[in-house]
């Protein structure tokens, strides 16, 4: 059983960066079917309006902590997590699965950056294994599902925005056999160098929100007042156990 904490009635598991892509390549060389979650507050604001996210986000194999929101949330329970970013995280799944073989599939984004990724991992990486690769606006679910089954494919990048990847990839888990799946928001639009990583500064002191906020000023109805809620809800959290 892997360690886990609960913020606001959600399960965020517990392990250094190193031990979480252990869990993934363990599971994937046991042919397991996994789901792994990269959450942020929005998405745990989200699941509190949404019982049906609430329950994917429960039976996830593996959630960490994306967002330095949850990093504080859990800080102010006083349990230190170091985040695991879903970029760094899928950078790290990619070496790994050049390395042992795996194959990778890459669902979503926009149609030319949905390319352009495959272009730009397989020079970078010559012996990545990218068996399928679509855009993430299509129509036909099943049909996606069934051209990744048909790849064979058991590892699957999705990055379709919140919650639709991750119930994307909960029906992936519940019709497919020996998949590991991660959903990753806006990180395909980073890997393929269409959107550019936040500055080492930010992503020290937690703010890579902050940038994504100055360069796309359309996501700011989308971070308020969702952080600033979620982050005092994790105040009134913490305090009322100090007082039990
Ligand atoms: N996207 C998609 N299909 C959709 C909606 C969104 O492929 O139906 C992609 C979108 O192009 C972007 C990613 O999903 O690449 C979501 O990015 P966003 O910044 O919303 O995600 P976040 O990182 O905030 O979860």
């Amino acid at each position: 059983m892997i360690k886990t904490a609960n913020v606001q009635g959600f399960k965020i598991n517990l392990l250094k960066y190193a031990e979480a892509l252990d869990f993934v390549k363990i599971s994937l060389d046991n042919g397991e079917n996994i789901q792994i979650v990269t959450i942020n507050p929005e998405m745990i604001e989200a699941a509190k309006q949404n019982p049906s996210f609430a329950d994917v986000l429960k039976y996830s194999e593996l959630v960490v902590p994306d967002g330095v929101g949850i990093k504080l949330a859990l800080k102010f329970k006083g349990i230190e997590q170091e985040q695991i970013r879903g970029v760094d995280f899928a950078q790290s799944l990619i070496e790994l699965s050049e390395q042992n073989g795996y194959k990778l599939a890459l669902i979503g984004a926009k149609p030319e950056i949905n390319q352009k990724l495959a272009e730009v991992l397989k020079e970078k990486y010559p012996k990545l294994n990218i068996v399928y690769h679509h855009d993430g606006y299509f129509q036909n679910e099943d049909e996606i599902i069934n051209d990744i089954k048909n790849s064979g494919a058991n590892l699957v990048f999705t990055a379709l925005g919140a919650p639709k990847q991750e119930f994307f990839n909960a029906k992936l888990k519940s019709t497919l056999q020996g998949v590991a799946s991660i959903g990753l928001g806006g990180t395909f639009d980073v890997l393929s160098g269409s959107v550019a990583l936040a500055p080492p500064i930010y992503r020290k002191l937690g703010l890579e929100w902050l940038y994504r906020t100055i360069k796309q000023p359309e996501r700011f109805k989308r971070i308020f007042p969702t952080l600033p809620l979620f982050l005092f809800h994790s105040i009134m959290e913490a305090g009322s156990k100090i007082k039990d």
